[in-house]
């Protein structure tokens, strides 16, 4: 019998009709924009919604901006770091497992909008073995990223068996999971689905919240849970232009995360992904979001400030210094001391 959370899961919006009437819009500006990138909203996000155009409106709302043929495909070049289907491997000792093409709500500004939600993004059996046995030949993996789509769309079954043969092999120390289901489907977070998790200790879950108002009590309720259950708990925003770019909605989001036992740890900077470029900001706004957390709230809830560049370059601390303009054109100082040319706006 289906679980409760797959009950609600089925029930989620994914008609662009159905979602004109309920806002009066224009079905017709939309439809073009699902067809190329899907549409789900989980009835938890659709009630989160009070007012067109509001921070979780456009996060999860087809929009039209999503069509310009601006940005990249594949904006941190995945696809070259992959030497199996389901495995991204940049930094020596770990790597991603892409074990789930599915998330409850898809969110419009994805890095992985070019797969996430489509045809065929679902990894095969025959894929997952592949990745399993890629990082089990692999000694330098320490930590295996569960990632995807949302790895906890896998029923517990195949869930736990991945995480078992994971944690199984002797080289690989830590597991982590990213899922946004506290937000988008809390029902998920059930005790047994705890009581399995926490058999692979140490475990650590990136959630990802990007506005207060998504800390629902059932939110909160799910987070409570796996926190009870010893995972330790981090939390992944995204900066995205109409939705989190001011101090004072971050700030909130920091130190509420942190009240619920889950840490900050990064702030992205909204890579250059194609239909995503109505979302970014310039590196001046995170860097004084960034600024006004020092001092009024504890370090505990300030996170790295971080960029992924294109190109599979690899993930950088924005800190001021690393940042310099010359000529008008921006660049980016990487660890290696390579300046990389970020197109900022
Ligand atoms: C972000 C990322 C990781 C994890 O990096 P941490 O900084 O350790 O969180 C691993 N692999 C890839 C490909 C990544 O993009
Ligand atoms: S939950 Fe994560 S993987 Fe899924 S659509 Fe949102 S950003 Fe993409």
């Amino acid at each position: 019998m289906a679980e409760l959370w797959q009950r609600t899961l089925k029930d989620a919006l994914t008609d662009v009709d159905e979602l004109a009437e309920r806002f009066n819009i224009d079905p017709q500006s939309l439809t073009p924009v699902v067809e190329r990138y899907p549409l789900q909203i989980s009835r938890q996000v659709l009630e989160l919604i009070e007012a067109p155009g509001d921070p979780v409106w456009r996060q999860f709302i087809p929009d039209p901006h999503e069509l310009a043929e601006v940005g990249l495909v594949d904006p941190l070049g995945e696809e070259n770091l992959s030497p199996v289907p389901s495995v991204v491997h940049r930094y020596p000792d770990r790597a991603l497992f892409l074990v789930s093409g599915s998330c409850a709500s898809y969110c419009r500004f994805c890095t992985r909008k070019r797969r996430v939600g489509c045809a065929g993004s679902s990894p095969s059996f025959r894929e997952l073995r592949e990745g399993i046995d890629y990082i089990a030949a692999t000694p330098q993996i320490r930590d295996v990223l569960f990632s995807g789509g949302d790895p906890l769309l896998l029923p517990d079954a195949i869930l736990g068996d991945l995480l078992n043969r994971i944690h199984q092999i002797d080289h690989v120390d830590i597991i982590r999971i990213g899922s946004r289901v506290p937000l988008t489907l809390p029902e998920r977070i059930t005790p047994q689905l705890c009581q399995l998790l926490r058999k692979f200790t140490p475990l650590y879950l990136n959630t990802h919240f990007n506005h207060p108002r998504e800390l629902t009590i059932e939110a909160v309720n799910a987070c409570n849970l796996l926190a009870d259950h010893g995972i330790v708990l981090g939390n992944q925003t995204v900066l995205l232009k109409g939705v989190n770019d001011n101090p004072a909605v971050i700030q909130e989001l920091f130190f509420k995360l942190l009240k619920m036992r889950v840490r900050p740890y990064y702030l992205h900077q909204m890579d250059l992904v194609r239909g995503g470029e109505h979302f970014r900001t310039s590196l001046a706004t995170g860097l004084e979001i960034m600024a006004s957390l020092r001092g009024p709230i504890s370090g505990l809830a300030s996170p790295h400030y971080v960029i992924d560049l294109p190109g599979g370059k690899g993930k950088v601390p924005l800190l001021p210094e690393a940042i310099s303009v010359q000529r008008g054109a921006t660049l980016i100082r990487m660890a290696s001391g390579e300046m990389v040319d970020y197109p900022d706006l």
